[in-house]
């Protein structure tokens, strides 16, 4: 299956159906799964046999998306997860505990850096924020001896920044640890993290994965490529027995290609829960299938809308990796040659006031807490999702007080510059 294009594995990977069986895998909306014998589920307990027993750790509808997801990104295992926060929490937690410590770069989702900076900073584990564009002397000045991973945004939320990955991937594994690239906004059509050097992706499969605003969802995918065994002391929980899980070593037991998938499983979604129920997966898989299509249509819109911004008298400045000129276009044709995402952010000239009317001006693209969506949305991040934020940590992150965040839909590009060129003329 994973000989085939990446458009062809979005609607076939993950599923395949035997003679006379559904064509559409079904949702099995089961808690529980029956055995005949007490020792057959005992070898399920003891991770000596594979099979399902209860949704809370695997459940077939999830696992089939998962097996997608993990096609379409090139890895060798994967989880899906209640949502984008709980895999980027499991991604890092899986490996770093408390007395640890994280590089991260400064340019991430807001919601990501509070779950860092704050709750698990609270949980005893420390973060360094990097800028993304810092030099590798800077880069490299940032790990301690206790540092176990590098995090970043392949396209930063909301600041658009352009992850360098090789750089990242470089200072990781010179210190022996892996690389997690949270690779939500190009999805794998538009970026394959892997084929850079990054270890592990993650995703926030709520944006353009699911595409429709359906279902809160995410995902960790393994590449099998770190070796946690050359750096046994570093990660003690894939390398030696895990008494928690019957003694179980999960690198000896599921090697490379499936330990750090099976070790977040057996213990951080057995201890915390953070499932998505199967109809949400299945909703997840029906967006899968026509990525290709949405991505392509996404970017191409969104680069229309950012070339008629650039040309507008009353917008300050532009944002979008896809146009030519921009700060992060090299890098995103190095990394995205195909096409960005459909996110562009621009200033409107006279600041927060300013860029709140032309909001409020608007008749087709909606307000809303969302972003890579088919429809077309709008945010003041300054004002609603990085609000934690003080004016140090904001231009941090890349955001200023008047930056609007244009998620550009689907819908006919002519249509959204009508609407912008109306709510403009209001300002
Ligand atoms: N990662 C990125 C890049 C995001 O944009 C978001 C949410 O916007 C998340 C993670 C968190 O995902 P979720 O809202 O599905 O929990």
């Amino acid at each position: 299956m994973s000989d085939y294009q990446i458009a062809t594995n979005c609607l076939h990977a993950g599923y395949h159906p035997g003679n006379g069986e559904p064509r559409n895998f079904p949702i099995v909306q089961s808690t529980t799964f029956r055995y005949e014998t007490s020792e057959e589920m005992g070898k399920l307990f003891d991770l000596e046999a594979s099979g399902y027993f209860y949704t809370r750790l695997q459940n077939p509808t999830n696992d089939h998306v998962a097996a997608k997801i993990c096609a379409l990104e090139g890895g060798t295992a994967a989880m899906l997860t209640s949502s984008g926060q709980a895999a980027n929490f499991y991604a890092v937690f899986n490996i770093a505990s408390c007395g640890d410590h994280v590089v991260a770069s400064s340019a991430i989702y807001g919601g990501t850096y509070n779950l860092f900076a704050v709750t698990m900073k609270r949980m005893g584990i420390e973060f360094t924020f990097v800028e993304p564009d810092c030099s590798e002397e800077e880069l490299n000045a940032a790990f301690r001896p206790n540092t176990k991973a590098v995090f970043g945004e392949t396209i930063a939320n909301p600041a658009l920044s352009v992850l360098d990955i090789e750089k990242f991937a470089n200072a990781a594994h010179s210190h022996g640890v892996p690389l997690i690239v949270d690779n939500t906004f190009p999805t794998p059509i538009n970026c394959r993290p892997f084929e850079w050097g990054a270890d592990i992706v993650t995703h926030s499969t709520t944006k353009y994965m699911d595409g429709h605003a359906n279902a809160v969802g995410g995902a960790i995918v393994d590449s099998g490529r770190f070796d946690w065994t050359k750096h046994p002391d570093k990660f003690p929980g894939l390398c030696t027995p895990d008494e928690s899980y019957h003694g179980v070593t999960y690198t000896e037991r599921f090697g490379l290609e499936g330990a750090f998938i099976t070790k977040a499983t057996a213990q951080l979604m057995r201890d915390f829960g953070s499932i998505p129920a199967p109809m949400n997966a299945y909703l997840l898989n029906v967006g899968l299938e026509t990525l290709p299509l949405r991505m392509a249509r996404h970017c191409e819109n969104a680069l229309a809308v950012a070339r008629y911004l650039q040309a507008h008298p009353k917008v300050a400045w532009v944002r979008f990796p896809g146009l030519t000129g921009d700060s992060q276009y090299e890098l995103a044709r190095k990394y995205m040659p195909n096409g960005t995402c459909g996110v562009v952010s621009f200033g409107v000239k006279g600041g927060r006031k300013a860029a709140e009317k032309f909001m409020a001006g608007l008749k087709l693209a909606s307000i809303a807490t969302h972003v890579a969506d088919a429809k077309t949305c709008v945010l003041h991040p300054a004002s609603a999702t990085h609000r934690q934020m003080n004016d140090a940590e904001l231009a941090a992150a890349g955001i200023s007080p008047d930056l609007v965040r244009f998620s550009v839909g689907i819908e006919d590009s002519k249509d959204l510059i009508a609407d912008i060129e109306n709510a403009l003329a209001g300002v």
